[in-house]
């Protein structure tokens, strides 16, 4: 949203006499948000999270989880991690997801994804229950929902995405229009039931180019045969495009077959860089279906965020922009700050700086076996620092270290200007801070003093404001104070 059309709304809601029942977020005013589930709400009560949240860490915005199957932001400490010194001392084995707020299955009439009630806790409205008691403190509340689902749903099969091999995938096609039509089935219900201060939505994925080269933390176990996706609704937009689709589906058998090449140490005759460049050049259709993928998780972004501006002009919309953004420099360059302007008015830029520090490793070593074989991973650290513009430590210590909040800082800033016309950024900036993320026994472990500095960081950078992450039943308590201690330093 652009100053104008800011200082528009302002007049639209006080004409409609509701400013002050959806004031809006001074840009003097910054947001302390929190990512926070059901679970927690029903285990410790939520007069007593809200009285915590005020007092230790000067919270003034919940980012409560609506809708997932993940256990990232729902659910309590993920089971053989250790458990946080507040809430239940006991995992939720039985976890299984879904909708966290009353389905109102009427706006659910064009998609047959629509039986999600969460059966975690029965009778558990969260945003019902969470939202009076919020605005009576005047803390702002969001809607958080995610592009996570499990196979065993009814009616899913119809929405999910094909793999290069031809099997269904557990993930939904954006090109489906059901999948588009749940989406906004789901926006809807909770912009209409709800009188909630905004939504965040995010999607932690990306197209079949970035998972086929293995360019995510985590990608050494990806499987580039599998990569999503070949639908007929994908092959139909091809086709509007003038997309060859047997080619690109040969273009990517090749690049899977490279990439199979290159981690079983089979060594092309010109190496692995040159063959994978040269597959480039012959298949053009590989980068014209990663866009094909790419365009359709950005019609979602439009899509939600039109639907919500409709229902309530006054509602901020924005999005949960994945961690990879902050290694992957081929996954980056699909995330144009500029594009998000026209369909945002928030953005929570995933900065983990201490689980960031095992995920860059890990990324590092992932494609380390693949395209950039040819180099020592210590080496394609190295590269890729200096592509993102990083000042980090080694390959050994990088894992148990971490990221540094210089690396926030960084970050923070480039979000600022990849947003700003005449210096100024349209839209607002929340860096998301990680902490107590779990990472492995070896690995890096939130301390307050990281909290301290990140929070610092961002806001130093010029953050509008930051959202603590990714959920409150995994924080220990003496992080979440160091929160309120450096807004207050
Ligand atoms: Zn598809």
């Amino acid at each position: 949203m652009n100053e104008l059309s800011r200082r528009e709304f302002a007049k639209l809601i006080a004409a409609a006499g509701v400013a002050s029942r959806f004031p809006q977020i001074q840009t003097t005013n910054r947001v302390i948000g929190i990512q926070v589930g059901a679970v927690s709400f029903l285990d410790e009560g939520i007069a007593s999270v809200l009285d915590r949240f005020q007092r230790d860490s000067n919270i003034n915005a919940l980012f409560v989880a609506g809708f997932t199957y993940g256990r990232g932001i729902a659910g309590r400490q993920v089971p053989g991690q250790p458990l946080p010194d507040h809430g239940k001392q006991e995992y939720d084995t039985e976890f299984h997801g879904g909708n966290y707020a009353r389905t109102h299955e009427q706006y659910y009439t064009h998609t047959s994804l629509k039986k999600i009630q969460a059966p975690d806790h029965p009778g558990f409205d969260v945003l019902a229950e969470v939202l009076p008691q919020a605005q009576s403190r005047r803390i702002k509340t969001f809607c958080w929902y995610e592009d996570v689902f499990r196979r065993d749903l009814a009616g899913i099969d119809r929405l999910q995405e094909v793999t290069l091999s031809g099997k269904k995938a557990s993930t939904l096609c954006f090109h489906n229009s059901e999948v588009q039509a749940f989406w906004q089935a789901l926006t809807e219900d909770y912009v209409r039931s709800y009188p909630i201060d905004g939504v965040m939505w995010g999607s932690e994925r990306q197209g079949p180019f970035g998972n086929a080269i293995g360019a995510m933390h985590g990608g050494a176990g990806s499987n580039p045969f599998e990569v999503t996706c070949f639908c007929d609704f994908c092959k139909q937009q091809a086709k509007a495009r003038g997309i060859d689709v047997e080619r690109t589906i040969e273009g990517y058998r090749k690049l899977a077959t490279l990439v199979r090449d290159a981690r079983g140490k089979s060594r092309p005759s010109d190496g692995y860089f040159v063959s994978f460049w040269r597959l480039l050049i012959q298949y053009p259709e590989i980068l014209a279906w990663e866009k094909l993928w790419n365009d359709g998780q950005h019609s979602t972004y439009s899509n939600i965020y039109q639907l919500t501006k409709s229902i309530r002009r006054e509602a901020m919309v924005g999005w949960h922009i994945w961690h990879n953004n902050s290694f992957s420099p081929f996954y980056r360059a699909a995330q144009d700050y500029a594009d998000f302007r026209k369909y945002s008015d928030f953005l929570k830029v995933v900065m983990y700086n201490n689980c960031g520090g095992p995920r860059l490793a890990s990324y590092v070593n992932s494609v380390s076996q693949t395209i950039f074989e040819d180099f020592p991973a210590e080496e394609v650290l190295g590269l890729t620092c200096k592509t993102l513009n990083y000042q980090e430590t080694n390959l050994a210590e990088l894992p148990s270290k971490g990221l540094s909040a210089n690396y926030v800082e960084r970050e923070t800033r480039r979000a600022i200007a990849g947003l700003s016309t005449d210096g100024q950024a349209p839209i607002q900036i929340w860096p998301g801070i990680d902490i107590d993320i779990p990472t492995r026994r070896d690995e890096k472990k939130t301390e307050p003093q990281d909290v301290r500095e990140a929070v610092r960081a961002a806001l130093g950078a010029g953050a509008d404001g930051v959202i603590l992450s990714r959920k409150y039943s995994e924080m220990r308590l003496g992080n979440l104070r160091a929160v309120g201690e450096a807004l207050r330093a």
